[in-house]
């Protein structure tokens, strides 16, 4: 049997009907081949980073096991990201779905394709805010402390939890 990998991805859509979609995601990828979505994190709704003009984000992060290597795994969630029609427009522009690898078991990647933990990771709370809630204080793989993040992270972007149960 090959070996169960534990993996965090984080979720965001502000197009379309946004909650809508992060189900559907969640459902697409919990039946796409190799991965079990374990634990979701509350949904978060906060305003966009970067492209300052467009709607709202919901965000979540998801705990999955997977038997997938990392650059299949990123395949995977470009075929949610595209099942769900996502259209690139802009770099940190509207989306109706983002599928990003914030965390591969305790592993460090960087290659042209991929960088976990995700590059972003620790500058934005729509993904640290959601992934600490549901691993607690844990060191990375690259050494940083998840609390100490949280306490560093510019206290400038709004988030607020949503009520939902899914
Ligand atoms: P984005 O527009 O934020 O969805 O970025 C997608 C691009 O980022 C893809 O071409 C990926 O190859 C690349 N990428 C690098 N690291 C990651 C990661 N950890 N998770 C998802 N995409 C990544």
């Amino acid at each position: 049997m090959s070996k169960r990998i534990m993996a965090y991805l984080g979720l965001g859509a502000n197009l379309g009907d946004p909650i809508n979609q992060l189900q559907q995601a969640l459902a697409l990828l919990h039946h796409s081949g190799g991965v079990s979505v374990r634990r979701i994190s509350s949904l978060y709704e906060t305003s966009p980073v970067g492209y300052l003009d467009q709607p709202n984000f919901f965000n979540l992060v998801a705990e999955i096991d997977t038997v997938l290597p990392p650059t299949e795994l990123l395949q995977a969630a470009q075929k949610v990201e595209q099942c769900l029609h996502r259209v690139r427009l802009e770099r940190f522009g509207p989306r109706t779905m983002d599928v990003d690898i914030l965390l591969y078991d305790h592993r460090i990647i960087d290659t042209v394709e991929l960088t976990i933990p995700h590059p972003r990771l620790l500058e934005r709370a729509f993904a640290l805010i959601p992934l600490h809630e549901l691993t607690g204080e844990i060191i990375l793989p690259t050494g940083q402390s998840l609390d100490e993040a949280m306490r560093a992270l510019p206290k400038d972007q709004w988030i607020k939890k949503r009520d939902f149960s899914w």
